[in-house]
């Protein structure tokens, strides 16, 4: 519990300080892109020069990416939340999943047998699934599967307790299984701290999974990753079943989040 409060105290203190800087920091970043598209065009300059001015562009356009992944981090996002079934939901974004993974990693869709009601914001849920079959892709450069199952799971009271929110009752669980090359306990440990990231300089920026972690709580869900080296990785989501009252609680705090940017 105290290690949650203190991963919650630094998500929360990173994103007001992020907000803040994200937000002028991409402006600055326009201008030396803007003009650096107009150097581009100069015709007097040699190929030296133009490559010189091409390798700003594109430092510039990483950083303003890197900073754009701030503002989604720090904004917490206003929700939109409907009640839906989760097998719909997944179904349909599996063609954007499909184009995430490539060609190399075959997608294995197992819905439930019945439709299971949930109470969230659609285009949040999608971006878990995106950042999760983002790093899946990543685990899987030489090919695999990724495997997502939706069931129903029962969260008993010890385990609501054990997480410091949330009540006992039936979730909808999201089960996305991947035949990569799993996490050591280190990494594990570390995995939704914010810029936590094992990645080569560039390719990762450690937000894809605080933002996972983000949402799932904001929909008062829980996350858990069962992950050995070399055995691949397993995220199990769990998400309230829809009922009238949890649909006022989440809409609750939907008025309660602020904007920022
Ligand atoms: P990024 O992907 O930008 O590094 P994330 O927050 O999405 O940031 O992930 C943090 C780290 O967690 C990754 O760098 C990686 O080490 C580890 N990770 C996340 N998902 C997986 C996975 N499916 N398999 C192996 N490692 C993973």
């Amino acid at each position: 519990l105290e290690e949650q409060l203190r991963q919650s105290q630094k998500m929360e203190a990173i994103g007001h300080l992020a907000g803040g800087i994200a937000h002028d920091f991409n402006n600055i970043l326009t201008v030396i892109v803007g003009y650096g598209n107009f150097l581009e065009m100069d015709e007097s300059l040699c190929k030296q020069q133009h490559e010189q001015v091409d390798q700003i562009i594109a430092a510039a356009e990483r950083g303003s990416q890197l900073t754009r992944g701030l503002l989604t981090f720090s904004r917490k996002q206003v929700m939109n939340p409907r009640i839906l079934d989760l097998n719909t939901l997944v179904g349909q974004v599996q063609t954007f999943l499909l184009r995430i993974i490539g060609e190399d990693v075959v997608l294995q869709f197992n819905p439930a047998p019945e439709p299971l009601n949930v109470c969230v914001d659609a285009s949040q849920l999608e971006q878990v699934l995106m950042n999760l079959a983002t790093n899946a892709r990543d685990a899987m450069p030489d090919g695999g599967t990724l495997s997502i199952e939706i069931c129903w799971q029962h969260v008993d009271e010890a385990y609501a307790r054990s997480q410091g929110y949330g009540a006992p009752g039936r979730y909808a669980c999201i089960i996305v299984s991947d035949s990569g090359s799993g996490m050591d306990r280190a990494t594990r440990d570390r995995i939704f701290e914010p810029f936590f990231s094992t990645k080569a300089v560039g390719k990762g920026t450690g937000l894809g999974m605080s933002i996972v972690y983000g949402i799932v709580k904001q929909h008062k869900g829980f996350i858990n990753v069962y992950s050995e080296p070399g055995e691949g990785t397993t995220f199990k989501i769990y998400l309230p079943e829809a009922s009238s009252e949890t649909g006022e609680d989440v809409s609750d705090q939907a008025l309660a989040a602020p904007e920022l940017g």
